[in-house]
C-alpha cells in the first residue's frame, strides 16, 4: 500500500453460532478485501451484550486496515461480509452472526444516513475502546485522545480471551 492508501479501523462483533469462528472468518474475509491491507489485528473480548439481556455474551475485536477504497465502498464490502454470514436484522440491538462497523476511516467526519464517522456510538463503548487501544494506544478520535475515554470507562464487563 502507498500513500494514497487511508488508515481505517473496524469494530467486529458476533454473539450467535459460535461467535469466534465468525470472527476468524472475517479476518480472512478482511485480510482479502481490494486494495486493502490488514495491518492489526487486536485480541478477542467477550462482552456483555448492549440492549436485550436475553442473548449470549458477545466475542469483539477490533481490526486497522490500509486501503485504497472510499469510505462507502469500504462500508459496501463490510456489509457483504456481513450478508454472507446471514445476518438477519431481527430486532435492533439484538443477537447476530456478525456486526461490522466502520470506526474511524483516516480522520474524516461524515454524517450521511447510511455512514456516521466517527462511528456515534464508540466513544461509549469499552468492547470498542479496549480492543483499539491494544493496536493504537496513541489513537485520536477527533479531537479526543482515545487513552482519555478509557480513564473515564470503570464499570466495564469486559473479558480478554
Ligand atoms: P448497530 O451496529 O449499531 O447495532 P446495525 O449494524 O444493525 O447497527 O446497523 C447499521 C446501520 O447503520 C446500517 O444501515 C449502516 O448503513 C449504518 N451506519 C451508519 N454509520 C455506520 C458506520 N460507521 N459503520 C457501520 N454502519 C453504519
Ligand atoms: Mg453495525
Amino acid at each position: 500500500m502507498n500513500e494514497f492508501a487511508h488508515q481505517a479501523y473496524i469494530g467486529l462483533g458476533s454473539n450467535l453460532d459460535g461467535p469466534r469462528q465468525h470472527i476468524e472468518q472475517a479476518l480472512i474475509a478482511l485480510k482479502h478485501l481490494p486494495v486493502t491491507t490488514l495491518v492489526a489485528v487486536s485480541p478477542c473480548y467477550a462482552s456483555k451484550p448492549v440492549g436485550p439481556q436475553d442473548q449470549p455474551d458477545f466475542v469483539n475485536a477490533v481490526v486497522q486496515v490500509s486501503t485504497r477504497l472510499s469510505p462507502l465502498a469500504l462500508l459496501d464490502q463490510l456489509q457483504a461480509l456481513e450478508q454472507r454470514h446471514q445476518r438477519r436484522r431481527l430486532r435492533h440491538w439484538g443477537p447476530r452472526t456478525l456486526d461490522l462497523d466502520l470506526l474511524l476511516f483516516d480522520d474524516l467526519s461524515l454524517d450521511l444516513p447510511r455512514l456516521k464517522l466517527p462511528h456515534p456510538a464508540m466513544q461509549d463503548r469499552a468492547f470498542v475502546l479496549f480492543p483499539l487501544a491494544d493496536i493504537a494506544p496513541e489513537l485520536m478520535i477527533g479531537a479526543t485522545r482515545l487513552s482519555d475515554l478509557l480513564l473515564h470507562m470503570k464499570d466495564h464487563d469486559l473479558q480478554r480471551f
